[in-house]
């Protein structure tokens, strides 16, 4: 039998996580674990300054549900690394979030950081938002999750890889079809609201209206057309394709000022440095990140 962990960014009694709980418990075994309270942007951040505590919840389907007062990606890792699960995950999903994680909104999500952060362990996984605050529709999208989470099973994606899949707030018979799709650029209008306060003070709240966009595509096309849009995603930002570009101009550039010891030859010339003396590169390593 399947075994799956849940986790979401919305909180653990979140309308979205039971019934994703209740649909996937009908495809193998659930554990929940999710943050006690919504944690919505919180991104990827994890606790390091303080602990973390648990307590163990009842959900309708779920073998075992914990709470934590964490972050979402704490959660995951609490229940992979931190051994709270007696069994390993065929397959980690997250959500279903209470509104879209589309485009480069996804830096910014607690949802898909979750299943980010069961990639990074080594476990296959997906989020699943649904582009609607209301929270109508999310029978449809555990439906929709439920679908691609067995295709999962028997396709297993590339190692370091996740899928991020949205789904349009519309009922089942508007829904168009699924797409297959790279992130968009996510873009807001009226992003910082100036307040001010009943003592007047001013205040700043972060709030903004998406911009539509058209670039074809995108998840946020797909989104637009009523489709379910599906991105593989992968957290590993470096821009390869440049490294032979940027270390060219980087090398010429930097050896002229920064005092590093040289490693040979090449670029000599440059080596005297602006503080007088090399600094071992040995020197640079064993230190604080
Ligand atoms: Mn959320």
């Amino acid at each position: 039998m399947a075994v799956f962990l849940l986790a979401n960014d919305d909180g653990i009694h979140s309308e979205g996580l039971h019934i994703l709980c209740n649909r996937i418990s009908q495809l193998g075994k659930v554990y929940v674990i999710a943050p006690d309270r919504e944690q919505s942007a919180c991104g990827h951040a994890i606790s390091l300054h303080r602990p973390l505590r648990m307590l163990e919840r009842k959900i309708p389907g779920a073998a075992q549900a914990w709470e934590v007062d964490g972050t979402p990606a704490d959660c995951v890792k609490l229940a992979i690394e931190g051994a709270l699960l007696p069994e390993q995950p065929d397959l980690v999903i997250s959500g279903i979030n209470r509104g879209s994680n589309l485009g480069t909104d996804v830096l910014y999500s607690g949802t898909v950081s979750a299943a980010i952060e069961a990639t990074l362990i080594g476990f296959p996984a997906m989020a699943v938002s649904l582009c609607d605050l209301s929270g109508d529709g999310f029978e449809l999208a555990a439906e929709v999750a439920a679908e691609i989470a067995a295709v999962m099973l028997k396709n297993p994606l590339p190692q370091n890889t996740l899928l991020n899949i949205n789904v349009p707030g519309v009922r089942s018979e508007e829904l168009a079809g699924i797409a297959v799709a790279r992130l968009g650029r996510r873009q807001y209008s009226k992003v910082i609201e100036r307040r001010v306060d009943p003592r007047g003070k001013v205040y700043y709240w972060i709030a903004g209206e998406p911009v539509m966009n058209s670039e074809k595509d995108t998840d946020l096309d797909a989104i637009l057309q009523n489709k379910v849009s599906v991105t593989p995603l992968q957290f590993d930002l470096t821009r390869a394709d440049i490294i032979p570009a940027v270390s060219k101009v980087i090398d010429e550039a930097c050896f002229a000022t920064v005092p590093f010891k040289q490693p040979t030859g090449a670029s000599a010339k440059n080596a005297q440095n602006t503080y007088g003396s090399a600094l071992n590169v040995d020197d640079l390593s064993g230190g604080t990140p």
